[in-house]
């Protein structure tokens, strides 16, 4: 191959951290490197609840392509990607269409709304920096509105949550530190406000150990938020949401619905033309897609089943993060005509938050933590990938250093 063309899209997880470990590995001469993105900053996709409730504002959350990549090295393109063309090795985006030798597809996920009326007209998700910035700001705005109406609308107050899987459970718990502060700014009587999240199974965080399920709930239930479960998000209108709970309809009046239960794999790879499973490319253990030799796609665009189980892997960002190290390698194997690597799926530990101030977690070998170690092991993660991104000098402006509270 006559110096190949490397293009990655997308500078989320995946994606950037292949960039950064292909620019550090790849002799200049050796290949040309392009990294696609939307904007010219990467965001932390999971500290984006944080940044939707305002307990933490989003420049902490988005950090600037040019302090992470050497732009001498890297070609950028700050463009969208609108469609994917493996058979003629090109991806087309907004304003011009680039020609590749080898591709990475790590383009992420987008909310599934899966057909529920109104949800996609007057819902809020959580999905990039604007969604969260948003969404905060609808917040007060609900808020700074209460008393400058005639006619006061406890729709203004409630705040609805649909889903409480990971995002929905760590969004309510920034809810819980926030809305004191909110209800202080704008002189509102805090048993006026609700939060409330509705989850169709009998309990929240699937997944999660019975144990630490009920300490999740007991701790954000002390700090005022109501949980229905076993109950199916039926309509989102714009004052109000219905739900259904045991055979019946009931209707709880809101102007901010947030719906965090539903995530799918970026639309574009589905209509590449590639071969996907349930919106996603099925990688082989190299992370090629299988009908492709050329094409590796990372993170929440691919698919990994568990051979035991006959269930797919969780997309998570750490698993982006692991899998970007054997992409970097084989991608460079690749153009070297070098034997490719198997990437191993392993199950890692998670912890959730609950708040600034309280979390609960399985690590290591499945030992169970919560409340003050489970907050500390949250920010040591979230640290440790500032660090593996960008050094020391990305962990002193970005990390989490209020490691106690
Ligand atoms: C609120 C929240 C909390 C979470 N908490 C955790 C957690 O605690 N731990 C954990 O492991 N996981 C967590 N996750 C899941 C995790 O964030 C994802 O699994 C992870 O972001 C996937 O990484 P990725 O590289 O596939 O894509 P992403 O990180 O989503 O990056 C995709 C990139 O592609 C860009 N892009 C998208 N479309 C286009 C386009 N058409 N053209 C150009 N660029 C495009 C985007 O702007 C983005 O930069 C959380 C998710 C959310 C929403």
């Amino acid at each position: 191959m006559n110096k190949p063309h490397i293009v990655i899209l997308g500078a989320g997880y995946g994606g950037l951290m292949t960039t950064i470990k292909l620019q550090k590995s790849l002799g200049t001469n050796e290949a040309k490197i392009t990294l696609v993105n939307k904007n010219d900053y990467h965001y932390q996709t999971t500290w984006l609840h944080e940044n939707a409730a305002g307990t933490l504002h989003h420049d902490r959350t988005r950090i600037p392509l040019r302090d992470i990549i050497k732009m001498n090295r890297v070609n950028f393109v700050q463009d969208t990607v609108v469609s994917i063309k493996p058979e003629e090795k090109l991806v087309k985006l907004e304003t011009t269409t680039l020609n590749y030798d080898v591709l990475v597809v790590g383009l992420g996920f987008e909310p599934a709304t899966f057909g529920i009326p109104g949800l996609e007209e007057h819902a809020f998700t959580i999905d990039n920096i604007d969604s969260a910035r948003m969404l905060r700001q609808h917040l007060a705005y609900n808020f700074s509105l209460y008393h400058n109406e005639k006619e006061k609308k406890s729709a203004r107050l409630n705040i609805v949550i649909g889903g409480g899987g990971f995002t929905g459970v760590e969004f309510v718990g920034e809810l819980a530190n926030r809305i004191p502060e909110l209800c202080e700014e704008y002189d509102i009587e805090k048993s006026l406000v609700r939060i409330i999240n509705i989850e169709g199974s009998p309990t929240v965080l699937p997944g999660f150990e019975p144990q630490l399920v009920e300490y999740a709930m007991n701790s954000l239930e002390s700090r005022g938020i109501e949980f229905i479960t076993g109950a199916m998000l039926k309509e989102c209108k714009p004052k109000s949401i219905v739900y259904e709970k045991d055979n019946k309809l009931e209707e709880i009046p809101t102007m901010t619905t947030v719906w965090t239960a539903g995530v799918r794999a970026n639309e574009i790879v589905e209509h590449s033309g590639l071969e996907t499973n349930r919106g996603k490319v099925e990688v082989r253990d190299d992370m090629r897609a299988p009908d492709y030799d050329d094409v590796f796609v990372i993170g929440d665009c691919a698919l990994i089943i568990d051979s035991n189980t006959g269930r797919s892997y969780p997309p998570t960002a750490q698993t982006a993060v692991r899998q970007s190290s054997i992409v970097a390698r084989n991608v460079k194997a690749f153009i070297r005509d070098e034997k490719l690597e198997a990437f191993k799926p392993k199950k890692l530990g998670t912890v959730a938050s609950l708040g600034n101030n309280d979390a609960i977690g399985v690590v290591f070998n499945n030992q169970k933590i919560f409340g003050w170690k489970a907050t500390v092991m949250k920010k040591i993660i979230d640290n440790r990938y500032l660090f593996k991104l960008g050094g020391f000098g990305l962990l002193l402006k970005k990390g989490k250093f209020n490691i106690f509270y």
